[in-house]
């Protein structure tokens, strides 16, 4: 097929010397697929017919990563970004829904293609023979589909993770998927319980974070329901500018998530947070509690909610933060060792005085501070 894509330097210059040495090489998966569809990959991967020890010689005068070895990927580092490259590969039977027992190295990249999940993913590129394609993914693409290569019962039975990057593709691509997929993916769905919680938020997260995560939603309902209860938009998901933790605030939060503590936090102060009103005093104790970092995405919150006068309160908050009001302890103009008190009572004077600052009860001044907030 004469589809040409273009390739990142390091890229074609990784493919090229695969080929010198007398291997087949390709881009594949994601970075095909993402490029043919005009989309900047999140990574590149490539296959070659190239035993991983070959790979390894080959590339010995890079940096390379081996921790992927016994799946036959080698990590290759080349302008500090690594590339994967994997042998051609097989996957053995799968007993236990989700890893094959076994990855056997093959030299046909039509087997390689085969163990894939879906057409659109099954796609190699060289520059030099174009498209390898043999499941029409390119023709997928163009039609806007989503579908397991092979039977989608065999496939989600072998795997089960592929049940839920059939709702992550609709939602970030926004394919629809093929029939006999979804209704396969949904008669499995049980398969997910057999999936590592990691594995089952990376998905989740970039099906909340995709442009059609609504879509997504509806056709996906079961299946997301049953491997994450409670989970589900409140709101419509419209504003593609959307943070990670805004999108998950405005899908029900992280419950039965695998996400670090700090996201986790951030999400839940989204979900609890309420407008102020429109006064300098309530701005300035918002700010107070949910500090300047907050700010953008507390507000995307409030527009997709329908908080009235969204915007109006948050140019009130951000006039606040940029004239400078005291809004935190680091920011009252008196530090703890300027005061008498000592201990714990220092902490709760202080939290007294910036309470009375903010109110506008006294200024954020060294004199008002050590006479007035002395009293309070
Ligand atoms: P992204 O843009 O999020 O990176 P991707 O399609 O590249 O999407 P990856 O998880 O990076 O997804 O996987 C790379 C490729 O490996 C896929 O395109 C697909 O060909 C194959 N693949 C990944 N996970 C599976 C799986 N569970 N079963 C079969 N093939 C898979
Ligand atoms: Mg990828």
């Amino acid at each position: 097929m004469s589809v040409h894509i273009g390739l990142p330097s390091e890229v074609s210059s990784i493919l090229r010397r695969l080929t010198l040495a007398g291997h087949s090489a390709y881009a594949v998966g994601g970075c095909v697929r993402d490029r043919l569809m005009g989309r900047v990959p999140s990574d590149y991967d490539i296959t070659t017919s190239a035993l991983p020890e070959q790979t390894q010689e080959l590339f010995s005068d890079c940096r390379l990563v081996l921790s992927g070895l016994k799946h036959g990927t080698v990590g290759v580092i080349v302008g500090g970004s690594v590339y994967e490259v994997t042998t051609f590969r097989t996957d053995g039977s799968y007993g236990d829904g989700r890893r094959p027992d076994s990855v056997s190295f093959t030299s046909d990249i039509s087997d390689d293609l085969a163990r894939r999940d879906f057409t659109v993913n099954a796609i190699a590129y060289s520059p030099e023979l174009g498209l390898v394609d043999p499941f029409d993914g390119y023709g997928d693409i163009k039609r806007g589909i989503i579908r397991t290569v092979g039977d989608p019962l065999r496939r989600f039975s072998e795997d089960g993770l592929r049940i839920l990057r059939l709702a992550r593709f609709c939602s970030t691509l926004g394919f629809e998927p093929e029939e006999a997929s979804l209704s396969a993916a949904k008669e499995l769905k049980h398969m997910l319980k057999k999936v590592a919680a990691e594995r089952i938020s990376e998905e989740y997260i970039k099906l909340v974070c995709g442009e059609n995560a609504d879509r997504a939603f509806l056709l996906c309902r079961d299946i997301l329901s049953s491997v994450l209860p409670g989970l589900y938009p409140t709101v419509p998901l419209k504003d593609r500018s959307d943070s990670k933790a805004v999108r998950l605030a405005l899908c029900g939060g992280t419950k039965g998530l695998k996400v670090s503590n700090d996201l986790k936090k951030r999400v839940d102060l989204l979900l609890s947070a309420e407008p102020p009103q429109n006064d300098r005093i309530s701005a300035r104790r918002f700010l107070s509690v949910y500090g300047a970092d907050m700010l953008e995405d507390i507000f995307a919150c409030f527009r997709a909610r329908g908080v009235s006068d969204a915007d109006g309160l948050e140019k009130l908050c951000n006039r606040v933060l940029a004239e400078g009001d005291c809004i935190s302890l680091s920011e009252l103009a008196v530090k703890g060792d300027e005061l008498p008190t000592s201990g714990a009572e220092t902490g709760i004077l202080l939290k007294k005085m910036l309470d009375a600052v903010i109110d506008g009860r006294i200024e954020n001044t060294k004199e008002e501070l050590l006479t007035k907030g002395l009293n309070l």
